[in-house]
C-alpha cells in the first residue's frame, strides 16, 4: 500500500469531462474521463440534500479561497477510483455544469455562467491537494480505516501542513519542526509538544494568528501560503519568549506549556517591578494550600498590573477532614461548656438557633482570615459554620 501526494491537479482538470446521471443522483467521471467519481460501493449524492446547502458551501468556499481538503484517489491501473471527496468534486462538476446556483454577498443567485470572468477563472485555476493510494482493496480499506479512525490519526496542524503545503509550510518547518534547531532548548522551557508532530510551530502559528490577529491558524495559513519569508511568524514567536525571559527572573516547570502568546498580548505593555515579581511568585510557588502551581503566573501578572487578587486561577487547598474534626470537636465542646450554639454566627445572630448544637455533618469549614488576605489554611485559621451562615460568608 502507498499513498503519494499529488499537487497541482486544478478544479478545471479534474471537471473536464465531468457527467452527471440525474437518473442515480450521483457524479460518475470526471478528469478526461480518467477518474470515475462513484464506484459502486460508495454513497450517493448527499450534498444537494437540504436546498443544496453543502454544496453550495464548496462553491463559496472555492470563491473565497479557502480548502476543500485533502482528496483521496485509488489507482487502479490507468484509472482511478475516488476513496475520499465524492461529494466535493460531485460540487464542483455540477457547479460547472450550471446544475445548480449560488447567491452572492448581496443576495443575488448566479450561475456559473453568469459569474465574471475572474471568479470563473478563480474556480478553474484553483489547485486541489490530492493523495493517490496505490494497493489491493483489503489494504486501503484497511489504511482507511486506520487514517480515520485507529491508529495515529493526524493532528490539526498535520492536516493543515499538507492542506497549505507550499514555500511557507516548507520554511515554518525548517524553523520551527527542525529537531536540530538550537533555539529549541530555550523555547522547551515555555512551550510543550513534539517538534516532529508539528506541535511547537501549531503553537507559533496561533500565537501570532490567534493572539495577534485573531483569526484561525488555517486562515492565516492560507494567507501565508505562497510567502517566501515567515519573519512574522519568527519575529512574534521570539518576542514573547523574549518577553517571558525578561520578565521573569527564574524559570519553573510549571511555565511550560502556559498560553505565553495570550499573557503576551495582555501583559507586555506593563512595566513590572521585576523584584517584586519574582517574591510574589516564590511565595505562591512554596504555599502549600495553593494547589494549581501553573495559575500562579497569570495571578501574580493579573495583580500587580490590577491589584485583583484572582484566586480562581490558584486552587486554593480547602482544609481536610482532620482539620475540621478537630475543629469541630473543641468548638463543640466549648459551646456546650457555655450553653450556647457550636455554630459562632448563630450565637451572634441571638435567634432561635443561637443554642443549637449542630451535627459534625451539618457545619461547613471556614477560614476565619479568607485566605486571599493572608489566612493560611491551617488549624487556626478554621472554623466550623453551621451550612447557612458558611455559605452566607462565601469562601475567602
Ligand atoms: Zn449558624
Amino acid at each position: 500500500m502507498k499513498a503519494t501526494l499529488l499537487e497541482g491537479v486544478t478544479v478545471k482538470e479534474i471537471c473536464e469531462g465531468f457527467e452527471y446521471s440525474e437518473l442515480e443522483g450521483k457524479g460518475l467521471y470526471g478528469w478526461s474521463g480518467k477518474l470515475t467519481i462513484q464506484p459502486e460501493y460508495q454513497r450517493n449524492y448527499l450534498y444537494s440534500e437540504n436546498d443544496g446547502e453543502k454544496e453550495k458551501a464548496v462553491i463559496e468556499s472555492v470563491l473565497k479561497g479557502y480548502p476543500i481538503g485533502l482528496l483521496y484517489f485509488n489507482k487502479v491501473g490507468d484509472r482511478y477510483e475516488v476513496l475520499d471527496g465524492q461529494q466535493r468534486i460531485t460540487s464542483l462538476g455540477r457547479y460547472l455544469k450550471n446544475l445548480f446556483s449560488v447567491k452572492d454577498l448581496t443576495g443575488n443567485s448566479h450561475y456559473f455562467k453568469s459569474i465574471d470572468e475572474t471568479d470563473k477563472q478563480k474556480i478553474l485555476d484553483t489547485k486541489l491537494t490530492i493523495y493517490i493510494c496505490e494497493g489491493t482493496e483489503t489494504e486501503i480499506k484497511e489504511w482507511f480505516k486506520t487514517i480515520n479512525i485507529v491508529g495515529i490519526p493526524l493532528n490539526k496542524q498535520e492536516i493543515s501542513n499538507s492542506i497549505y503545503s507550499g514555500s511557507f509550510v516548507t520554511l515554518a518547518k525548517a524553523e520551527f519542526s527542525n529537531s536540530q534547531n538550537n533555539r529549541l532548548n530555550v523555547w522547551r522551557a515555555y512551550v510543550k509538544g513534539n517538534v516532529k508532530r508539528q506541535e511547537i510551530l501549531r503553537t507559533a502559528l496561533e500565537w501570532v494568528a490567534k493572539n495577534s490577529y485573531d483569526v484561525a491558524v488555517d486562515e492565516y495559513m492560507s494567507f501565508h501560503r505562497y510567502d517566501t519569508n515567515i519573519d512574522e511568524l519568527k519575529n512574534y514567536f521570539e518576542q514573547v519568549i523574549t518577553w517571558i525571559n525578561e520578565t521573569f527572573t527564574k524559570t519553573y516547570d510549571e511555565m511550560c506549556g502556559l498560553e505565553w502568546g495570550r499573557l503576551y498580548e495582555e501583559y507586555h505593555e506593563e512595566n513590572f517591578d521585576k523584584e517584586k515579581l519574582a517574591a510574589e511568585l516564590e511565595k505562591l510557588y512554596y504555599d502549600g494550600y495553593v494547589t494549581n502551581k501553573n495559575g500562579i503566573f497569570e495571578y501574580v501578572l493579573k495583580f500587580l498590573a490590577t491589584g485583583d487578587k484572582d484566586t480562581k486561577l490558584l486552587h486554593v487547598r480547602f482544609f481536610g477532614p482532620n482539620e475540621k474534626r478537630r475543629a469541630y470537636d473543641e468548638q463543640t465542646k466549648e459551646a456546650k461548656n457555655l450553653d450556647r450554639s457550636n455554630c459562632p454566627d448563630c450565637v451572634l445572630e441571638k435567634r432561635r438557633n443561637a443554642k443549637k448544637i449542630w451535627k459534625f455533618s451539618e457545619m461547613e469549614a471556614d477560614h476565619v482570615t479568607a485566605w486571599s488576605k493572608g489566612g493560611a489554611t491551617d488549624l487556626k485559621n478554621c472554623q466550623m459554620l453551621c451550612k447557612y451562615h458558611n455559605r452566607l460568608k462565601g469562601n475567602f
